[in-house]
This record gives C-alpha cells, sequence and structure tokens, in this order.
C-alpha cells in the first residue's frame, strides 16, 4: 500500500489525529500529509489541531487558530500592566491601553483607591 493511502486510512479510523502526528507517524512531511488529504478532497482544516499556535506570552502550544493566548493568567499578562499607588506603592492592575491612554491624556500619578487620590492631591499642592 503507498503511503498516502495509508494516510487516507489511517486519517479515517482516527479523525482527530493531527496532521503532524500524521507526519511524525509515516515520515512524512506536514505539507505532505496535506496536500495528501487535499489531494482525496478532505478538508484538511478540518482537523482539530492541525495549526498549533503560540501563546503570546509564554510559548505555550495553543491548539487553536484564532487563539493568541494560552491561559487566563497569560491574558491578564497581555491585556494589563501592574503599577504603584503614588502614595502608598500598593500594585495596582490596569488595562494597558487604559494605562497608556491616561498618560496620554496628561497623568502622570496613579492612586489605588480614593484615600492616596486625595493624599496625592494634597501633596502636590
Ligand atoms: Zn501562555
Ligand atoms: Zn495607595
Amino acid at each position: 500500500m503507498k503511503t498516502p493511502d495509508k494516510i487516507m486510512r489511517y486519517r479515517k479510523k482516527h479523525p482527530d489525529y493531527t496532521l503532524k502526528q500524521l507526519a511524525r507517524r509515516y515520515k512524512v512531511s506536514v505539507p505532505y500529509v496535506w496536500k495528501t488529504l487535499k489531494d482525496q478532497y478532505i478538508n484538511p482544516t478540518s482537523f482539530k489541531f492541525a495549526y498549533p499556535n503560540y501563546c503570546k506570552i509564554c510559548s505555550f502550544e495553543i491548539n487553536n487558530r484564532s487563539k493568541l493566548i494560552c491561559s487566563k493568567e497569560c491574558r491578564d499578562k497581555y491585556y494589563y500592566m501592574d503599577i504603584l499607588c503614588d502614595v502608598c506603592l500598593t500594585p495596582i492592575k490596569i488595562l494597558k491601553s487604559k494605562y497608556w491612554w491616561k498618560v496620554g491624556h496628561g497623568q502622570r500619578r496613579f492612586y489605588h483607591n480614593r484615600r492616596c487620590y486625595y493624599l496625592g492631591r494634597q501633596e502636590k499642592l
């Protein structure tokens, strides 16, 4: 039996096998497996894990093409940053976009609550 036929048969028995796994099993390249399936009118992208992605933060493999970030923790790191309260140095978690927006609008000092806000204002005066 030719390799493409073997791949086809195997793929039918194991529909959730990835291109990478098939390639490894038959010692061929991923594009080769892809082409084989395409030639047989099987949509290669119907593979669940056909094209792994890598987390933008920790480089962990993500088995979902549309996801950029692997976990909630990484998502937090991606979107949030830690700054310190100007008065008491309490860490403040802030959306990066919000932070840069505020800095862009002239804000230089950040406070973790109202009390520190008032203290900080008094100090300034
Ligand atoms: Zn991650
Ligand atoms: Zn504070």
